[in-house]
């Protein structure tokens, strides 16, 4: 593997160690990292990178932030509120409009 040697954006040096990985809860396993001595941000080289990648995706929790929603009957339809968080992270306003599609058997997508 190539080992870059470059500094941290906060001009520490970046050292590479063998360490547990944790992403979104789960255990990645022992893989390389790159981290900055002086403020000890953690990077990820692109191998590692890649397995952690795959990880997530194998738990469908690739790219996803979790959040649990209800489901409310209205009428013949059902609503569905937008957990507060995710609703301000999208600045998602009132009347807005989107669309929304079926992906696989238990899964939907909304996009604005
Ligand atoms: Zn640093």
């Amino acid at each position: 593997m190539k080992k870059l040697n470059y500094p941290c954006p906060c001009g520490g040096k970046i050292k590479w160690k063998k360490d547990e990985v944790m992403m979104e809860g789960i255990n990645c396993g022992i893989l390389d990292i790159e981290y900055c001595e002086k403020c000890g941000e953690e990077y990820l080289p692109d191998d590692s990178f890649k397995i952690v990648e795959e990880k997530l995706k194998e738990k469908g929790l690739w790219g996803t932030k979790r959040e649990k929603v209800s489901f409310w009957k209205s009428g013949n339809s059902v609503t569905l509120r937008v957990p507060t968080k995710i609703a301000k992270e999208l600045n998602l306003k009132p009347k807005e409009e989107g669309h929304i599609y079926k992906e696989g058997d238990r899964k939907f997508v909304v996009e604005l």
